[in-house]
């Protein structure tokens, strides 16, 4: 059977993972998400020092990018593959406010965006693949087979994650997770490079009222739609 490549963009906390992950291991595919590759460089740039009072010092940032290795390593006991940085496993660190709070001003810069999407291009370049992110229809693969752009009220999204982070321990208010997404919305879709917007052919969910479950069955029927065409009338 041959194999597609699935885009899967979308706001801040719409639950693009948790979809993107389902099908991958439904489909038996690659799932990488993107938006941990940004985060992980926002703690370099954090870890070394480059953001501080006077704000993100980006041509250091910019300078040090030949220095930033990054491998999703699966775990053996958990199965769950985890972000690491120069060999370090960061996926609890990447997921916190300090983060949060810079990660979409250092995706905002076009050199760290090529850095990553290079990289991002090569993980599909056997298809198979299913990404999550902003600009994976846009600007990774503008040719993806599938493209969704998943969307939910600003309100819902901070309600999840906040659930989310708190179940985590994380010391956060709701107040503060909504006022994140809304500078991340804000910072994601007016940056001038690759802002986050929806390709032409993708399709949209809006998942404010949907339970994952139904969500995940109607987006298996586009995927098997999708690949029932690919037989027929292969690209
Ligand atoms: O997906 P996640 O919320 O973890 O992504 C963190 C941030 O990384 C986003 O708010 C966005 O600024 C940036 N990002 C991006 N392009 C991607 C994935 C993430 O600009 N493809």
């Amino acid at each position: 059977m041959s194999k597609i490549i699935i885009a899967v963009d979308g706001y801040s906390s719409t639950g693009k993972s948790t979809i993107a992950k389902a099908l991958a291991k439904e489909l038996g595919y690659i799932y990488v998400d993107t938006g941990a590759m940004y985060r992980a460089v926002a703690l370099h740039a954090l870890k070394k020092g480059y953001i501080g009072v006077e704000g993100l010092q980006k041509e250091a940032l910019i300078d040090s990018l030949s220095a930033v290795e990054l491998r999703f390593e699966k775990q053996e006991t958990t199965g769950a593959v985890e972000m690491h940085l120069n060999q370090e496993n960061v996926e609890q660190e990447i997921r916190g406010l300090q983060v949060s709070n810079y990660v979409s001003e250092v995706a905002a810069i076009p050199e760290v965006r090529r850095f990553l999407v290079e990289q991002q291009q090569q993980m599909g370049s056997a298809k198979g693949i299913v990404m999550d992110g902003r600009d994976i229809g846009t600007v990774v693969f503008p040719e993806a087979e599938l493209k969704l752009f998943v969307t939910a009220s600003p309100e819902v999204r901070a309600k999840r994650r906040f659930q989310e982070m708190k179940a985590k321990g994380q010391e956060v208010t709701y107040d503060q997770v909504l006022q994140n997404i809304l500078k991340r919305d804000h910072l994601d879709t007016t940056r001038t490079v690759s802002p986050l917007k929806k390709a032409v052919d993708a399709i949209e969910i809006d998942n404010s009222k949907m339970s994952e479950q139904e969500q995940f069955d109607k987006i298996l029927k586009l995927v098997q739609d999708c690949l029932k065409a690919e037989k027929e009338d292969p690209r």
